[in-house]
């Protein structure tokens, strides 16, 4: 499983940060990490598999939880699909069968359609939750757009679906979306946590949007859909760098909504390798949380105690006296280099996210000046990504923005 001992969460100034609290060097057990992908699709929307298969797939390579988060639906009541439309949903078709026996899937036929029908979430989860080990949690991608501008934004742990709602502008949209989220939230009684995904697809959201957008707490500062312009262009900013615009823009106006990165896979393609193609086990989550319980997860999610990664694992992670600490599990013969990134209180607009430190090795460190902004840390390791989403893109891991 992907665990390693833990610590302690509390909130300083209005950036969470996790902190060190290592007792009389015994491991804490009260929380540990928890991998979790919160981007996926299936044939509930337009991913190419069953829901089924794909939760098989997470939970079988080492993951904790995984989100299904189709666009604008919920994997309820009923849906039937064509079981013979092309090869892909024949192939489809034949893996599940193998893999849950010839009578899971329920058949009909429709004006000479062979069609199957989808099982729902309660389904899935019934059959693949196991509690402690592997746990699905509800989600929508609350697709919507402003003008030709698209604006997507996860909703996990939801109760029901929410219809996207117009905004008067990119960043209104946003923000209308995010209070139906944050109203839900409220009267359910249910830990929700909504995020922007992908703002560089279709060119869609930027770094003012972001910024002005409040209610936004969280986004994807890595998704593994090669189509979403990850690394920007020669005119335009990738998704690392509108972080750091972002979070300084909104400290230098006194705002006090942080923004915290997830990386994420937002996987449609389950029957082909290609880098062209989304699949899955690209980018994810490692939550530090109390249990592998939706309610759990977003509450640690909420207080900032979590990482992306796509493949660093962190086996630590600490802000203490104004230290942040990095304990990363190394593997053989793997180099990781940490960089942390700040915007230090007299900064032009060129100083904007600044590389501060660089430092070699598994146990890093950063002490806080006093004249940061906020620091984060970025590990890039040697190692090429198994299943990149670009060219030559090796394994790396983001920690939260901190502001001392
Ligand atoms: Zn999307
Ligand atoms: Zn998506």
């Amino acid at each position: 499983m992907a665990r390693t001992t833990s610590l302690i969460v509390t909130v300083i100034g209005c950036f969470a940060v996790a902190v060190w609290a290592a007792r009389d060097g015994k491991p804490d057990t009260q929380k540990v990490f928890f991998k979790g992908n919160l981007h996926t699709h299936s044939l509930w929307s337009d991913g190419d598999d069953f829901p089924e298969m794909i939760a098989d797939w997470y939970k079988s390579h080492d993951y904790d939880f995984l989100a299904l988060t189709e666009h604008n639906v919920m994997a309820t009541g009923e849906k039937w699909v064509d079981a013979a439309t092309n090869k892909t949903r024949e192939d489809a078709v034949t893996k599940c069968t193998k893999r849950f026996g010839a009578d899971w899937l329920e058949k009909r036929t429709v004006k000479d359609r062979p069609q199957v029908r989808l099982k729902t979430l309660a389904q899935v989860r019934e059959k693949l939750d196991t509690p402690g080990k592997f746990l699905l949690v509800a989600g929508e991608e609350i697709t919507h757009k402003f003008g030709r501008l698209p604006v997507h934004m996860n909703a996990i742990n939801l109760g029901s679906t929410i219809k996207p709602a117009d905004g008067g502008s990119v960043a209104e949209t946003i923000t209308v979306n995010a209070r139906q989220v944050a109203e839900q939230k409220i009267k359910s009684g249910r830990e929700i946590i909504t995020f922007l995904n992908h703002p560089n697809f279709g060119w869609g959201v930027n770094a003012d949007d972001m910024t002005t957008a409040e209610e936004l707490k969280f986004f994807e500062v890595y998704n593994g859909h090669p189509g979403t312009n990850q690394n920007g262009d020669k005119d335009r900013p990738g998704c690392e760098r509108l972080w750091d615009l972002v979070v300084t823009r909104r400290i230098k106006a006194n705002r006090r909504a942080p923004l915290l990165g997830l990386a994420t896979d937002d996987a449609h393609n389950y029957h082909i390798n290609s880098i062209k193609s989304p699949t899955p086990g690209r980018g994810w989550v490692m939550v530090r949380a109390t249990s592998l319980e939706p309610e759990a997860l977003m509450k640690a999610m909420a207080s900032g105690d979590f990482y992306a990664s796509t493949g660093v694992t962190l086996e630590n992670l600490n802000y203490a006296k104004k230290v942040l600490g990095l304990k990363i599990k190394a593997e053989p013969e793997v180099t990781y280099t940490t960089t942390f990134h700040a915007t230090l209180k007299d900064a032009g607009p060129d100083g904007i996210g600044l590389v501060v430190s660089t430092v070699t090795g598994s146990d890093v460190a950063y002490e806080f000046k006093g004249n940061e902004l906020y620091v984060r840390a970025k590990v890039t390791s040697t190692k090429k990504h198994p299943n990149p989403s670009f060219a030559d893109e090796v394994e790396c891991a983001w920690t939260q923005p901190i502001r001392p």
